[in-house]
């Protein structure tokens, strides 16, 4: 056997997206709390920060003509408007991280998703599901961090976004969040077991990425 597979196999590209409020960001953490060796991708964004909320780690905020410079010098793998605000992913961290082996968790709205799948679809897409929609506009407004109107749109959009789940390979219903994040562990784990990762000539020479980014939403 020896030539065949590699002794070491590339970083796979973990993306876990869906509608906002879906519980996405706890899920994120929690999952990097338990996998070590999952490396996060902290995206850059022209939204204010929130209380509490640090340059460098939850996102690097940056304005908008910064934001313009990054679209420009395609320094993003995919970007969109998301409620009033852009929102990226830096691409040199990413395929930098990829390149050395590591894998990388995005946790990206369903337009960058979409983005990303386009180029690059040997990466794992994983679409957050909340349990019904009562529940989504619950914990959108518990969340307390979003005004009245911005709620409303974001629930409207929720009814659209849902469908888009059929482009996805993987769905975790975030209902009880232990047994989430015991889902997300276990495609992951499912993930790194694929012999075509290991394949010298496997599928995830992971090339696309090297092509000038599409343009976003
Ligand atoms: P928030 O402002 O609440 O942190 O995030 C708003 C939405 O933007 C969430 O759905 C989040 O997943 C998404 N988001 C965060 N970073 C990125 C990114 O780099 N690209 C895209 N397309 N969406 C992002």
């Amino acid at each position: 056997m020896g030539s065949i597979l590699r002794t070491r196999r590339r970083g796979i590209l973990f993306v876990i997206s869906g509608p906002s409020g879906v519980g996405k960001g706890t899920l994120r953490e929690r999952l990097l709390a338990r996998e070590s060796q999952l490396v996060y991708s902290i995206s850059a964004t022209t939204r204010l920060p929130r209380p509490g909320e640090r340059h460098g780690r939850e996102y690097f905020f940056v304005s908008q003509a910064e934001f313009e410079r990054l679209i420009r010098e395609h320094q993003l793998l995919e970007w969109a408007f998301v409620y009033g605000n852009y929102y990226g992913t830096p691409r040199p961290f990413v395929l930098e991280t990829l390149a050395r082996g590591q894998d990388v968790l995005l946790e990206i709205d369903i337009q960058g998703a979409m983005q990303i799948k386009r180029r690059f679809p040997q990466g794992v897409f994983v679409f957050i599901m909340p349990p019904s929609m009562p529940e989504l506009a619950r914990r959108l407004a518990a969340r307390g961090q979003d005004p009245p109107e911005t709620i409303a749109r974001r629930l409207a959009q929720y009814e659209e976004e849902i469908g888009h789940v059929k482009d996805y390979e993987y769905m975790v219903v975030n209902d009880q969040l232990e047994c989430a994040v015991d889902e997300l562990m276990a495609i992951v784990t499912a993930e790194r077991c694929r012999v075509s990762r290991w394949m010298e000539e496997g599928d995830d020479s992971g090339t696309a990425f090297d092509e000038p980014p599409d343009e976003g939403q």
